[in-house]
């Protein structure tokens, strides 16, 4: 499967809180299996257990997220209706997960008052246009451009919710990744039945904070 040309629905929503406006994105239905929980000190970052269908809308997300800085990319993951788990001890309390920019100047800690304003949502569909060639984003001697505080991608925890806020570089650096485990994750998978197959994305220099993981009960489809 391409990423490129894939249509994600979704749904928008203005909340306006003070002298402020924020634009919300968020799936026209919720994921249906993808549990994300903190192992807290098992490991050093999050879990993401994801089937296929899950696996593409997020890919999607990442990429739009990355080309919209003015947009707060919002994705209900507690209400998945599968809550499988990998790694940890199972009882971990399942998180949300925000994408956005950090030129956007978002404080976490006004999330709870937007969440609770986003009403319904105008319907909206977003066509991938993929990610840039990572190759596009190093130097000759394959160093990321900029190394700054804007191209790493930074965590915050906040109302059940975990932020990952970044630059359009920082998001784009990790698209590889999101491609992989939705163009080649399938095929390896029904080529060897059985094998863990997953990614990790890089969150502040940590290279396999956020460990996305394909189900091994549901790695083809959850009822999707
Ligand atoms: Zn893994
Ligand atoms: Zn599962």
């Amino acid at each position: 499967m391409k990423l490129e040309g894939e249509r994600w629905r979704t749904l928008v929503s203005t909340v306006r809180l003070g002298r402020d406006e924020y634009r919300v994105v968020r799936p026209a239905k919720p994921l249906k299996h993808a549990p994300l929980y903190d192992t807290y000190d098992g490991f050093r970052g999050v879990q993401l257990i994801v089937d296929k269908a899950a696996a593409l809308e997020l890919a999607m997300a990442w990429e739009f997220a990355m080309r919209s800085p003015r947009t707060l990319v919002y994705l209900p993951l507690r209400e998945t209706e599968y809550d499988c788990r990998s790694f940890g001890v199972d009882d971990e309390p399942l998180l949300d997960l925000v994408l956005m920019h950090h030129s956007l100047g978002f404080p976490p800690s006004r999330w709870k008052e937007v969440r609770a304003r986003l009403g319904r949502g105008r319907p909206h569909t977003v066509r991938s246009r993929g990610f840039p060639a990572v190759e596009s984003l190093l130097t000759p001697d394959h160093q990321p451009l900029r190394r700054g505080y804007r191209d790493v991608v930074r965590h915050h925890f906040a109302a059940d919710t975990l932020f990952l806020t970044g630059s359009w570089k920082s998001f784009a650096l990790n698209g590889d990744q999101w491609r992989e485990l939705i163009e080649d994750g399938p095929r390896r998978m029904h080529e060897n039945p059985g094998e863990h197959f997953c990614t990790d994305i890089a969150v502040e220099r940590i290279w396999d904070w956020m460990h996305v993981a394909y189900c091994h009960e549901h790695r083809v489809s959850a009822n999707t």
